[in-house]
């Protein structure tokens, strides 16, 4: 039997706002906020949604999102675990569900004495949404070690993409269909305190250079090729320079932080300030990094 829309009123919360469910804390309502209890509830939404012709955005973390005032229409589905939360690793391959937090993979792989996403510590978020955009930092991105994902489009149809169906750039991927059920990595074995312990050493570096414990989206702005967008930043005195609620990190120029009271507006402002005045000085157009809702 085929569902309907209204087969998951259940998991259906109506003008839910998106702020907490962000790590930069910021943004409206979602007309329709789903959160599956299951791989084929998921789908089986996604092909409802489909059918209505209601328009699906996916949620991970949340962790590199920047929601507007006003909210979204349409339905947000959230995929985190303990939705597609599974990690199996068998020798060298790790498989992930889409939802698992990136987190949680690469402490697995390390205790597995796997390494490669050891160099990951400390990114937030879920490996479905670091897969889609290529996460990563100076010691390597996520998209070296997949392998294959599997998939739903916009339609609720499962596929699988590999090879040359699946292409990754700088905080970009090929992948263009709706949502990530699953990931598989290929990693090399290691020995796992040396992993450890080089894992360690990565997140004390990062929590030392970057505001970690502050609301934030990661890093705003794309680094231009071949230069650093903080050290532009940096360079033209916006450290710490404010817009309401918001404001540039003193201790990373590429992090905006928000405190309670703030709003996406101010965050926008905030950014148009920067893109101009780095524009000005250098000749060089700052692009997000962050995704707009
Ligand atoms: C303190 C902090 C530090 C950070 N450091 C880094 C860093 O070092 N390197 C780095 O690359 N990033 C960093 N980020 C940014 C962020 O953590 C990554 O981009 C992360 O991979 C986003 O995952 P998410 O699940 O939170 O995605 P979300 O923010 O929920 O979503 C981001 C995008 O991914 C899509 N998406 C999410 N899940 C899925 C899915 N299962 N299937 C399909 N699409 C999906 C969403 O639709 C959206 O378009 C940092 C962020 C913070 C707050």
């Amino acid at each position: 039997m085929t569902n309907s829309i209204d087969d998951f009123n259940d998991i259906l919360s109506p003008d839910e706002t998106l702020a907490p469910h962000t790590w930069i804390k910021l943004g409206g309502a979602a007309e329709r906020f789903y959160v599956p209890t299951s791989r084929e509830q998921l789908i089986s939404l996604v092909q409802c949604c489909a059918a209505s012709e209601i328009p699906v955005r996916i949620l991970g973390g949340g962790s590199n999102l920047l929601v507007g005032d006003a909210g979204v229409q349409g339905a947000v589905i959230q995929v985190r675990e303990p939705l597609l939360g599974d990690i199996s690793i068998d020798a060298e391959t790790v498989v992930a569900g889409g939802g698992a937090l990136l987190s949680h993979v690469v402490s697995e792989s390390v205790r597995n004495g796997l390494a490669g996403l050891e160099n990951l510590v400390g990114i937030p978020g879920t490996i479905g949404g670091a897969v889609v955009g290529n996460a990563g930092g100076r010691h390597g991105d996520i998209g070296e070690f997949v392998t294959s994902v599997e998939v739903v489009n916009h339609r609720g149809e499962v596929t699988v993409r590999s090879g040359d169906e699946l292409t990754f750039s700088y905080r970009n991927s090929s992948i263009s269909d709706l949502l990530v059920l699953s990931v598989t990595l290929t990693l090399k074995p290691d020995d796992s305190d040396d992993l450890a312990t080089r894992m360690k050493k990565i997140w004390i570096m990062k929590r030392a250079t970057q505001p970690l414990a502050d609301q934030s989206a990661g890093c705003i702005f794309r680094n231009p090729r071949g230069l650093s967008a903080g050290a532009l930043i940096e360079q033209c005195g916006l450290k710490d320079l404010a817009v309401g609620g918001a404001r540039i990190s003193d201790r990373h120029a590429n992090f905006v932080v928000t405190e309670s009271g703030a709003t996406c507006a101010d965050v926008t402002a905030l950014i148009e300030k920067v893109q101009s005045a780095v524009n000005e000085k250098f000749g060089v157009e700052l692009e997000l990094e962050i995704t707009r809702w």
